[in-house]
């Protein structure tokens, strides 16, 4: 593993434009700094899903692209996987790879690139294209880093000891289902058992207390065999990148199946990615310490390591945005309930990543891993309903009077996550958008 002690390269350079005109607009999530990738077709058409660089509102066909334009020697094999439209493959070539192919990538779509005459003819609008998960995600699990969110319902339950005493030594998770996992769209509100105070005996029903979770989710890139930890300072080179994730979660349910196993059916019913995964490295600008507050417990040795400690955490501003059929119906825009940041998260995604690993449970290339609800410290930074309303008790009101405890049919919920910091190009990792019906 590199030490990565000067983490930014010339892919990262400010000064850098693109011959994609959109991409220069300094609003857009994806500069050339950026170079997330997806799967995508046309829209309306059956052809295969193809594997794509997002660049300004357009999209880089990389089947087209391998086909249609000279490439290095060196680069041609990694654009096998890519054209094939198979991105599990590509990642699992590695971390060394994974920069090779960005910095040809980045030449390729600058502003000078000799390629842009060919590559112009593999471009698609992104209004023109049909998303599709970016990867096949073979396994899924959600952790609980968002220490405010974990003291927030905590206290719900707990009000003199909100966290329990594992919380700051073990990097809580518990594993979800990948097979519910989709992209933005409508969300069926599911059906369960739940159980109503003071009730004798449960019923079954439509959940009464839907509820998101504002996460960012990491898409591992490298396996490790089964029986083999993962160091932590190998960590980052196993960690792909990362996307944003909704953990919709029926409350009433939870209540009542999560004792003694944890999350079930609650939880798994459906789970939202954005379609775009922006690599690690095009985060490189965005890292900062990782850092515990006195008094807290340092980790223990296996989650503690220099490069850790200098940069294991990411500066990432998370926004959660709703709105109602009836603002919708008003032309209402949406209104943003909450912002936050995947900094303030108790635990790095190194960290998440080795521990999952430290017993030798085997990850593989494409599987997801959860942050945990990222809330901040403050009343504006709650990350999901409950949070919000304290479990129902106190609805919030929104512009045009109506009031949500939990979610309702026809409402819009759509996470949103950007970068900035001053000598770097703002990216942002785009949005997940989920509308529940009945
Ligand atoms: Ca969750």
């Amino acid at each position: 593993m590199s030490t990565r002690t000067d983490l930014t390269n010339a892919t990262h350079d400010p000064a850098l434009r693109s011959w994609v005109e959109s991409a220069n607009d300094g609003a857009t999530d994806f500069p050339i700094q950026n170079l997330p990738y997806g799967r995508f077709r046309r829209a309306g058409s059956d052809e295969a899903f193809r594997i794509g660089v997002a660049i300004g509102d357009q999209v880089l066909d990389l089947k087209l692209a391998s086909e249609q334009s000279p490439w290095p020697d060196a680069v041609s094999p990694l654009l096998e996987p890519l054209a094939a439209g198979d991105l599990n493959a590509f990642m699992a070539l590695g971390a060394p790879a994974w920069s090779r192919m960005r910095a040809a990538l980045s030449a390729a779509l600058a502003a000078d690139s000799l390629q842009a005459p060919f590559l112009e003819l593999c471009l698609l609008p992104q209004s023109a294209c049909a998303m599709a998960l970016p990867c096949r995600i073979g396994d899924y699990t959600d952790f609980y880093a968002g220490i405010h969110h974990a003291t927030t319902i905590g206290k719900l339950f707990r009000p003199d000891n909100p966290l329990l005493p594992n919380y700051k030594w073990v990097p809580i998770g518990y594993h979800g289902r990948a097979s519910s996992i989709g992209l933005s769209g409508p969300v069926k509100r599911p059906h369960g058992q739940t159980m109503a105070p003071g009730a004798s005996a449960p019923v079954f029903g439509p959940s009464a207390k839907l509820d998101y979770e504002l996460e960012v989710g990491a898409i591992v890139g490298r396996a490790n065999a089964q029986g083999q930890a993962v160091p932590i300072a190998e960590a980052e080179d196993a960690l792909f990148g990362l996307v944003l994730l909704n953990d919709w979660s029926a409350r009433d349910i939870q209540a009542w199946e999560y004792q003694p196993l944890g999350p079930f059916l609650a939880k798994n019913f459906a789970s939202s990615i954005s379609p775009w995964i922006v690599t690690m490295e095009a985060l490189a600008p965005f890292r900062r310490p990782f850092t515990r507050p006195a008094g807290d417990p340092q980790p223990l040795p296996y989650l503690d390591g220099a490069f850790n400690r200098a940069a294991g955490a990411i500066d990432i501003v998370l926004e959660v945005w709703l709105q109602t059929a009836a603002m919708r119906a008003a032309g209402q825009n949406a209104m943003r309930l909450s912002q936050s940041n995947m900094s303030d998260a108790y635990w790095t995604w190194a960290q998440m990543l080795t521990h999952h690993a430290s017993n030798g449970c085997n990850l593989q290339p494409g599987d997801l891993l959860g942050s945990g609800t990222l809330s901040g410290a403050d009343a504006g930074g709650r990350g999901s309903l409950m949070e919000l309303s304290s479990n129902g008790r106190s609805p919030i009101t929104l512009p045009g009077g109506e009031q949500r405890s939990f979610l309702q049919d026809g409402d819009t919920l759509t996470l949103r996550a950007c970068c900035q910091q001053s000598g770097a190009v703002r990216i942002g990792l785009g949005e997940v958008s989920g509308t529940i019906v009945g």
